[in-house]
């Protein structure tokens, strides 16, 4: 099966019992058994849902992986993938990984004793160096949050045999349509799945898929003991979003490569980051390990008077947290998603007050780029 097909008929395609063509939403918390431990496979909800079921099925596919998990966040995703490290581990991880990433990473298993390095996993040579005796995985997000670097999933994968580590990807950015972090030698690949696989900014979920069974049994008993499942109404949703994700990924990237060429000879911007870009350092790699280049495009202005400038100047582009949704959506991380990274540490990344980051929607391109043309006056 192709992608556009999996995305139709992967996972569980009809209801079991009735035939029903959409998954229905088993809005049920427990199930009956016919005598002690004997059921239908299902015993208590947080354990397992069929609505749920469907979606882990369906991610699973899309992944080319063996189990898929759905959680009620992206940050329950990566915080139960997370906690099967132990104290006195120790991770490399992106440096300019998600804000939420580095606050529980920081704030919250720091204090049980699990280390992490943050380096740019662009640079290999920096990789390379952060491990130590102690190091148990490398987690990557390519292209990063906001700056789009790219870091070479292979490359690090092999680094990762090497070593006996495991390697784990947020494919938030690039969802399963463009690519495959397994695929590429990844252990564990996990999703923001409310992003750009719910697509309409109507649901928080995460997803987990991994490599293998045995690390598939692992997480699950991880969800089932810390609980952060996902409910079946949002899993219905989910399955409904992720439906039309090839539709929507190839008109985002579309209008994303002609907003950020337009972008890219504007007097007023700085700098621009896309990696469809051929300027883009990372370039060659995106198209070597990716099939598109994604929707989410950076670009410096110089200064947060101008860049506020052109955020209460946009009117198509809603000013929000989130990305990935059909609407476009406009952020200043340094002020909104990476405010909780401290400033000086922002500033070292790069990611300066005069940064703006757009979530290419899928309306006409005409209408967002007479409509950026007329924000970028200051
Ligand atoms: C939003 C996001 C997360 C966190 O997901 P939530 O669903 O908001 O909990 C993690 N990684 C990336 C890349 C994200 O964009």
């Amino acid at each position: 099966m192709k992608m556009n097909t999996k995305l139709i008929h992967g996972g569980v395609v009809a209801d079991p019992q009735t035939g029903a063509v959409s998954v229905p939403i088993y809005q049920v918390s427990t199930y009956q058994q016919a005598s002690i431990g004997q059921h239908k496979g299902y015993e208590y909800s947080r354990t397992g849902n069929p609505t749920r079921t469907a979606l882990e099925e369906l991610i699973a596919t899309l992944e080319n992986g063996k189990r898929g998990l759905a959680f009620g966040s992206g940050m329950a995703a990566i915080s139960t993938v997370l906690s099967m490290f132990n104290k006195g581990d120790h991770l490399v991880i992106s440096d300019d990984v998600y804000g939420g990433t580095y606050r529980v990473l920081s704030q919250v298993f720091s204090r049980f004793g699990l280390e992490a390095t943050f380096v740019d996993t662009s640079e290999i040579s920096y990789v390379m160096d952060a491990i130590r005796e102690n190091t148990r995985a490398i987690y990557l997000e390519t292209p990063s949050n906001p700056l789009l670097k790219v870091s070479d999933i292979k490359l690090i994968s092999e680094i990762c045999q090497a070593k006996n580590l495991y390697l784990i990807v947020d494919n938030t950015f690039m969802t399963p349509y463009w690519q495959n972090p397994l695929d590429l030698g990844a252990d564990i690949v996990l999703h923001s799945a409310t992003k750009y696989l719910g697509g309409h900014s109507d649901v928080v979920a995460g997803l987990v898929v991994t490599k293998d069974e045995e690390l598939g049994e692992r997480i699950h008993f991880l969800q089932n003991s810390i609980g952060g499942v996902i409910g079946p109404f949002d899993a219905w949703l989910l399955i409904r979003g992720m439906k039309t994700l090839g539709l929507r990924m190839r008109q985002h990237e579309e209008s994303a490569g002609q907003i950020a060429r337009y972008l890219e000879q504007h007097p007023r911007v700085n700098k621009v980051y896309y990696p469809g870009l051929k300027s883009h350092p990372g370039h060659d790699l995106a198209k070597r390990q990716a099939r598109g280049f994604g929707g989410m495009i950076s670009f410096d202005v110089g200064s947060q008077a101008k860049a506020e400038k052109v955020l209460e100047q946009v009117n198509y582009f809603v000013l929000a947290e989130s990305l990935g949704a059909v609407e476009s959506i406009i952020s200043v991380p340094a002020r909104m998603t990476h405010a909780s990274i401290p400033a000086e540490t922002r500033a070292e990344l790069g990611i300066t007050d005069g940064l703006i980051r757009i979530s290419v929607g899928i309306e006409d391109s005409e209408d967002l780029l007479d409509d950026l043309d007329q924000a970028l006056t200051f």
